[in-house]
């Protein structure tokens, strides 16, 4: 159950970092109350810097979605002249933007200039369509329900706030289900939106648009950090953080190289999911890690741990009792039952099972004069020498 709820961390950071962006923005109500004239202009840059810097990094979710409150800013500001036919139709396009946004959550980023730019201007069209729908939809309900009530509700009050709760709930259903900050960004605007949209939201425009503006430009910034320094399957620091990390070391640090034993073996066991499963499980072992640890993945299979002002002696102890953890740890596995009669007969059925892993591990403290590079090979010696004296062990 848990497991499914894998966005539930990324979902409350977002809710909770907008709720107290919005209580500060309205603690220093004082200070911007008097700048308004300022905001509105200062707006337009943020939008258009936002819009340059997510099409830059190929963020053309966030770019649709800045370019839809740009365009929504410019007619409330009367700077596209107040036509009439916008104006008619005020609610039909709000709920297609509605829509549009649970669309946006379902698709990836993309490049709009290609064949994937046309399906998803097919599936903005179905947006409009779908939102008319739903407004002749209840235009006929109200009409219907006027003559014999079978509603209790003011239905055509919920016109557009019936949209907007679905996809609402749609949006948080799946901001829960995997780690996104663009689903968990959405949710928190269209909680934003019903407040506003509800007059419970006391705030100018101007203000609500930049904050919102600048939460998608601070998505790119942590999404783009985290793909350069992050580890996609593991979530541990990558390599690159790891080099990075390497610059800020002092004199005094030891090195230790962690290495999954047999782990081709393994693969072609039970298959390279499976692996990549244990492989993620075995990181979040090693991220456990005390004595004032840092664990990298190194690439493949292999980890690297960095302890700052450490020697290998200081860290022996906590490398063997992540070395036991792992070698005890009984990884519960799924796997599909063949050659038996239910599987040819093409039912599907699970087996569980049980299976371990055990790693070694090769530690060094920088000696005098040595790189970073230097240590990290001698620590690549002593797992070679874990290596050969049967693994499953600690080599410094
Ligand atoms: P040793 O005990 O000597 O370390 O043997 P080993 O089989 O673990 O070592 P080797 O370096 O020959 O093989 C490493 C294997 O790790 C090769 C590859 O199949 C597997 N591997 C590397 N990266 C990944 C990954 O991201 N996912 C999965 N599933 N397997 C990986
Ligand atoms: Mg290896
Ligand atoms: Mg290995």
């Amino acid at each position: 159950m848990l497991q499914k709820l894998e966005g539930l961390k990324t979902t409350l950071w977002t809710g909770l970092a907008v709720s107290l962006t919005f209580a500060f923005a309205f603690y220093l109500q004082n200070k911007w109350q008097v700048k308004l004239a300022l905001i509105e202009q200062v707006l337009y840059g943020i939008l258009a810097v936002g819009i340059l810097f997510s099409a830059q990094f190929s963020r053309t979710r966030i770019t649709l979605l800045l370019i839809a409150l740009s365009l929504f800013y410019l007619v409330k500001q009367g700077v596209i002249a107040g036509n009439s036919w916008l104006n008619a139709n005020q609610q039909w396009l709000f709920v297609a933007v509605i829509f549009a946004l649970a669309y946006l959550i379902l698709i990836k980023d993309r490049g709009l200039l290609s064949i994937h730019g046309v399906m998803r201007l097919i599936g903005l069209t179905l947006c409009l369509g779908l939102a008319k729908g739903w407004l002749y939809a209840v235009d006929w309900l109200v009409q219907y329900n006027q003559q014999q009530p079978f509603i209790a509700f003011d239905i055509g009050a919920m016109v557009v706030l019936l949209p907007l709760y679905a996809v609402a709930l749609f949006i948080l259903y799946q901001s829960l289900r995997k780690p996104a900050l663009f689903a968990s960004s959405v949710l928190t605007s269209l909680v934003i939106t019903n407040l506003f949209y509800q007059q419970q939201l006391t705030m100018p425009l101007s203000v609500l648009l930049s904050l919102i503006a600048i939460q998608y430009i601070l998505v790119v910034v942590i999404d783009s950090y985290y793909l350069a320094y992050r580890d996609e399957l593991t979530s541990l620091p990558s390599r690159r953080a790891l080099n990075q990390y390497a610059l800020s070391l002092g004199r005094k640090y030891c090195v230790a190289m962690i290495d999954i034993d047999h782990f081709k073996k393994f693969n072609d066991t039970y298959g390279h999911d499976i692996g990549d499963q244990v492989l993620k499980l075995v990181a979040s072992k090693l991220a456990t890690i005390r004595a004032g640890g840092r664990v990298f993945r190194y690439g493949g299979e292999e980890f690297t741990a960095i302890f700052p002002r450490k020697t290998a002696q200081d860290v022996i102890a906590e490398l063997e009792r992540l070395r036991q953890d792992i070698a005890d740890y009984k990884i519960v596995i799924r796997q599909p039952l063949r050659k038996t009669k239910k599987a040819r007969q093409g039912k599907t059925s699970n087996e569980l099972k049980t299976v371990s892993v055990t790693i070694s591990i090769g530690v060094s403290t920088r000696s005098v004069k040595e790189s970073f590079e230097q240590t990290v090979k001698q620590a690549d010696l002593a797992l070679y020498r874990a290596k050969k004296k049967g693994r499953n062990n600690v080599s410094d």
